[in-house]
């Protein structure tokens, strides 16, 4: 009967083309008001095993950790109870604090004798660059070593985008009066940890085929489409990769895997050509979760090369990476919806790979790092 009626429609209407097109036009129109994008919310009806993941299977470090400043025994202790949760190890204090704002810290966290639970990166000042300046960070950044920080960074996203020179341009990453700095890093044996630019399609139009529109509309300051204030996000790499290539001998970490994770394959001809290159996966798992298979083969071929990290410290987001990286669940939920609009499966990947991701290769690239708690399965 319903069939019937599908061929008399099609028989009234296939005759000509203005006909198909309202058909097609029509097809296309809800005939009541369709829900907003914020509105629109469909519950998964698809039943399948899951496996929530509160703890990580083994003792994990958070390379870019953002806890509070470490300063109070109250502070650490909270950190310490939401850590020993979720089974991370070692936090590394990655908000990049130096001088007596770093000291402090490092002096509460001994004092409540929690050593073994943080350590420290400090931080370069990037501002007003100009001759001379890369002699005064390097100072600063030799007294910070020798009070105890392991490591500089997080150098922030501004670095490339926003950060000015004294002379009022752009400091370019590859700027000349930092190579001393870098050249220090190598040194003195600690890695740089840098933030380069945002994800790709902060560099985009903002339009209705744009990925990211939902974050962009709600954070005007991740908008970074304007050509006359921003440089394209290609020319950043660029200018980020003649960073790289001019200190062979320095350990790099880049933030959020360089936001290359909607193309793995450039992260690793990145991988590649820099052998002293290293990614850290803070806030990219909305797209390793959609391409579990492709990431798994990419994890376990640079398994070297990768190291967990969570970036904004919210303990309840961590299991969700414990998901994504342990077990092979199908089409569960994100936890941010501006950052993915899509579901996520798990990469299942094995013990082996596990510990270098969640430890080993931290534990191998950080200097001076504590060895307590990191034998055995959780
Ligand atoms: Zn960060």
């Amino acid at each position: 009967m319903r069939l019937a009626f599908l061929f008399l429609c099609l028989s009234l209407f296939i005759p000509d083309r203005q006909g198909q097109a309202q058909i097609n036009r029509r097809s296309r129109t809800p005939q009541i008001p369709p829900p907003t994008i914020l509105e629109y919310k469909p519950r998964s009806t698809l039943i399948v095993p899951e496996h929530e993941v509160p703890q990580a299977k083994f003792p994990a470090v958070d390379f870019h950790g953002h806890p509070p400043a470490l300063n109070s025994p109250g502070t650490i202790q909270s950190v310490v109870t939401a850590m020993d949760e979720l089974n991370l190890q070692v936090m590394v204090q990655a908000r990049g604090s130096s001088g007596t704002a770093l000291t402090r810290q490092i002096q509460a966290v001994r004092a409540a004798g929690m050593q073994d639970r943080f350590v420290f990166f400090t931080t370069v000042d990037l501002r007003s660059i100009g001759p001379g300046s890369g002699a005064r960070i390097t100072s600063q950044l030799e007294e910070d070593v020798t009070a105890g920080a392991v490591g500089i960074g997080e150098i922030g996203k501004g670095f490339g985008l926003l950060t000015r020179k004294a002379d009022g341009s752009r400091l370019q990453m590859d700027d000349p009066e930092l190579d001393v700095v870098w050249q220090t890093a190598s040194r003195l044996g600690i890695p740089v940890f840098v933030h380069t630019g945002d994800p790709a399609e902060f560099f985009e139009p903002l339009d209705f085929e744009n990925e990211r529109w939902l974050e962009m509309a709600l954070f005007p300051n991740r908008r970074f489409n304007d050509r006359s204030r921003f440089p394209e996000f290609n020319e950043l790499m660029e200018e980020r990769d003649r960073m790289l290539e001019r200190h062979p001998n320095t350990t790099w970490v880049l933030a959020h895997m360089s936001w290359y994770t909607q193309d793995l394959g450039r992260l690793g001809e990145l991988f590649d050509r820099f052998p002293n290159v290293y990614a850290e996966v803070g806030a990219v798992l909305y797209d390793l979760g959609r391409q579990p298979r492709f990431a798994r083969d990419f994890f376990v071929k640079y398994q070297d090369r990768i190291l967990f990290g969570k970036d904004s410290f919210q303990p309840d987001e961590y299991p969700y990476y414990w998901r994504v990286f342990e077990t092979e669940d199908e089409y569960f939920d994100y936890y941010r919806d501006y950052h993915a609009f899509w579901k996520l499966y798990g990469m299942g990947l094995p013990d082996d790979v596990l510990r270098k991701i969640y430890y080993e290769n931290a534990q191998r690239i950080i200097p001076n790092m504590p060895t307590n708690g990191f034998s055995g399965e959780n």
